[in-house]
């Protein structure tokens, strides 16, 4: 028995014409399956211990294996297993550690373990069915709500099936729905003969490979039945379902009509009012009476009101959020200002609406986010329909040789406990073969730090050992990793720089001096504008800095823990690096640093302050000692100065100090909000200003970057009210932190560091991912073992952190 071949040379027409499809489960193993599942559902555990006792020839008393046993195996196993099983669930729990802290649909960048490599491939379907009930009633929304995701994910075809009117026409406000969203084919066609045809194909409905849309219990039955040929998202198909959370401040007349308008969608819905006041709840069933009584369709309304309407009393906002967790409504209303801070507290619900302004139909129609919900209690594994029921996700993973030298034995060890000698034999064949032959390019790590696999040319040598420095850039709800403002810049700022970007003649390079931003800048320090540089970013001003004064043959000095991008730049340049180190407290010993210059003779010496990660500034005896024993030029990166109560700066109006070689750095970044406009400047002596100007390009800062910093200027009473307000933050926080099993250091900056006291600090960033907040993880950093940074961020984004934090370090303590 070998192969059947195909030849498919000179085909042309579609492959799938031509191919074998895969078979069904057949009949008969769908109604034993029917029926073993009905008898669990009727009889429970009996059931289970006569199906097991009937399949599996067991006789099983207790059903659980008992947690002593589970440990035992362990020790039973031989070594080699126990470490293969180590191995791999060290891999495969650290793969999806990185693909599940990204965005569906965006999916993980490349992920690079010990020699394999996983590449990410998004793939849309290519034919998506959606499905608009229509008949007497008519949903062009729907259309839209089914349309957008599907062209959004990249499906090729979107095509819809409609419940035609008696006579055969489809309603006018649909078709124009189909007609706006680009709908390629409109079916005539409802009920559960449309999601057939769309699974299966007739003969003028062409198969689709995804079905989507809401519809009656038929059409839901219908896609049950067809899932698994088809894809099927969203198959909800429960009347629709409201709980309505309410505070003394609450409008009732609000509250009521909300409960009503679920209620009119027809019988079988959830009108839940919830509230911790009494009064609130007897003003809201006063409402709901007077509205249900002058209503046109009484009958209706109160047909799913004596069903499902319901005015729950709780002790307050935490278990109003828990009764609505097990409700797991298709839409929960937090009805009252303030509403948002009771996000951290909501698990299940198909979409939450917050304040006095977000009532569920603005969703309903147009709010952005699908109004396809799951209903039925579904939310508590369902979610709203999305671009990634549109998408499939295609891993492809490259494996070196030396992977395979180093993991094969593992997985023979695990094929040959499963018992499939040919998985095993596939990696001992290639174990066996002969090494590669030398001068074959290296295959650690294909995608790893300076790696030359597949390169073209050669990296220079002393790069190689580098990875980029990056930020890993996670999607997260909460962004609370790279020290930004939290705050967007005023709005007038934005009007006026739109204004000015209107006067750019874009077709002429910029101002190459930025003679008008530096001049500014100057005045707002009392100095000279040819005793300021401005760059893309505080980070090009720092490598302008290395170029012109660190380089080969000569050498900086940095004081770990601290920014990293100090030591990476000047080894970019060429620069030697002499890392001096901090004491356990993070601060530089001042005795201690004018040894450490004295004995390097650097070109260039780094402090930051405050200090990033670490948070406390450097005091002024410190940078003065620096200034006064540094043979070269000292650089204080003042990013996060603007928190700080000192400034190298102030040194500058010191008589008895030579400040020439005095530089400090400062950003747009952070407490001006700017992050995204990438500007950064310098105040030096005006030597070091020309340095910079000999090593940075033409034209390195352009027209809208100048005018950017230029406009922002003119704000600084609001970027000093924001300073106030992130340090008041920052003090919440830390009293909050004080509370929790964590250790944590003192901050001058936007930003605190802390350690989780006893626990994984990866495990705790990840937990506190899941709950929505990024984080920063400096765990894997020198010196910094088991850290973790947070930016301070809005009062609600640091309730939302507290929350997470609090959840991680009790998950984890159990
Ligand atoms: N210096 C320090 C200490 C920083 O933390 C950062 C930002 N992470 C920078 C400089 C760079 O800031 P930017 O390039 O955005 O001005």
């Amino acid at each position: 028995m070998t192969l059947k071949r195909l030849d498919l040379r000179g085909h042309q027409g579609p492959f799938a014409d031509v191919l074998p499809r895969p078979g069904d489960a057949g009949a008969d193993v769908r109604e034993a399956v029917a029926e073993i599942i009905g008898r669990v559902r009727a009889d429970g555990d009996a059931a289970l211990r006569d199906l097991t006792a009937r399949f599996d020839r067991a006789a099983v008393d207790d059903l659980r294996v008992p947690d002593a046993e589970v440990q035992a195996a362990f020790g039973r196993v031989s070594p080699a297993l126990r470490e293969a099983l180590e191995v791999a669930w060290r891999r495969v729990y650290d793969y999806h550690a990185h693909e599940g802290a990204v965005l569906p649909g965006r999916g993980p960048d490349d992920f690079v373990d010990g020699g394999v490599r996983v590449r990410h491939l998004p793939r849309a379907v290519e034919r998506a069915g959606c499905y608009a009930p229509g008949g007497r009633a008519r949903y062009p929304s729907t259309v839209l709500m089914c349309a957008a995701p599907a062209r959004v994910a990249g499906v090729g075809q979107v095509v819809l099936c409609v419940p035609p009117a008696a006579d055969g026409r489809i309603d006018d406000a649909t078709l124009a729905a189909a007609a706006v969203a680009g709908v390629d084919e409109v079916y005539r066609v409802g009920g559960a003969q449309a999601i057939a045809a769309m699974a299966y194909g007739t003969e003028s409905v062409a198969p689709v490979d995804v079905v989507v849309g809401p519809g009656n219990r038929y059409v839901a039955e219908a896609k049950r039945q067809v899932s698994g040929a088809v894809g099927v998202a969203s198959a909800f198909a429960g009347p629709s379902e409201v709980v309505v959370v309410a505070d003394p401040s609450t409008p009732a007349a609000l509250a009521a009509v909300d409960l009503v308008v679920q209620a009119e969608h027809g019988p079988d819905g959830l009108a839940w009012l919830v509230t911790w006041s009494e009064e609130k709840a007897d003003e809201v069933e006063a409402e709901v009476a007077a509205l249900v009584a002058a209503s046109p369709r009484r009958a209706d309304l109160e047909a799913t009101l004596a069903g499902g309407g319901y005015s729950c009393l709780v002790d307050g906002p935490e278990a109003a959020l828990a009764v609505s967790n097990v409700v797991a409504p298709e839409h929960l209303e937090l009805l009252f200002d303030g509403g948002e801070e009771l996000l951290p507290l909501v698990t299940a619900a198909g979409a939450v609406f917050c304040g006095p302004w977000s009532p569920a139909s603005l969703g309903d129609y147009l709010a952005g986010p699908n109004h396809v919900l799951p209903t039925n209690r579904t939310a508590r594994f369902a979610s709203a329909l999305r671009t990634d029921d549109f998408r499939r996700h295609i891993h492809a993973v490259t494996a070196t040789r030396q992977a395979v030298d180093q993991l094969g034995p593992h997985v023979v060890t695990l094929a040959e406990t499963e018992g499939l000698p040919a998985h095993a034999l596939s990696l001992s064949l290639r174990l066996a073969m002969p090494p590669e032959p030398a001068g074959a390019a290296p295959t650690e790590d294909p995608a790893g730090p300076g790696s030359t696999e597949e390169a073209p040319v050669s990296l220079r040598p002393d790069l190689v050992a580098l990875a980029g420095y990056h930020s890993p850039q996670v999607p997260a709800a909460v962004r609370l990793n790279t020290n930004e403002s939290p705050f967007a810049p005023p709005e007038s700022w934005r009007e006026e720089l739109e204004s000015s970007l209107e006067h750019v003649d874009f077709n002429r390079y910029p101002d190459r001096e930025a003679v008008d931003l530096r001049q500014a800048l100057a005045e707002s320090y009392g100095v000279g504008a040819d005793e300021v540089f401005c760059a893309n970013g505080s980070d090009e001003v720092l490598q302008c800095l290395l170029l012109a004064f660190g380089g080969p043959g000569r050498r900086a000095v940095v004081f770990e823990p601290t920014y990293k991008l100090h030591s990476h730049i000047a080894r970019i340049t060429g620069t030697e690096v002499v890392v001096a180190e901090r004491g356990p407290d993070f601060t530089v010993d001042p005795d201690a640093a004018v040894a450490v210059l004295e004995e390097a003779q650097p070109a260039i010496v780094f402090l930051c302050s405050p200090n990033n990660p670490t948070g406390r500034s450097e005091p002024a005896e410190l940078v003065r000692r620096v200034v006064e024993v540094a043979p070269g030029l000292v650089v204080v990166d003042e990013a996060y100065g603007q928190f700080s109560p000192r400034s190298g700066l102030d040194l500058r109006s010191d008589p008895d100090l030579d400040t020439s070689r005095l530089a400090v750095v400062r950003t747009f970044s952070k407490t001006w909000a700017m992050a995204a406009s990438r500007l950064g400047y310098l105040v030096a002596d005006r030597s070091v200003v020309a340095g910079c100007e000999v090593v940075a390009l033409p034209y390195h800062l352009s027209a809208p970057t100048q005018l950017a910093g230029l406009t922002a200027l003119k704000y600084r009473p609001e970027m000093e009210r924001r300073v106030a307000v992130v340090a008041e933050e920052r003090g919440r926080l830390q009293a909050a932190l004080a509370d929790l099993p964590v250790d944590m250091w003192p901050s001058d900056a936007n930003f605190i560091l802390f350690r989780p006291r006893d626990r994984e600090a990866k495990e705790v960033w990840q937990a506190v991912l899941d709950r929505g907040v990024l984080i920063r993880d400096c765990s894997g950093w020198d010196r910094l073992d088991g850290c973790l940074r947070v930016t301070v961020g809005t009062p609600a984004e640091n309730l939302r952190f507290l929350t997470a934090l609090k959840e991680a370090l009790w998950k984890e303590a159990r």
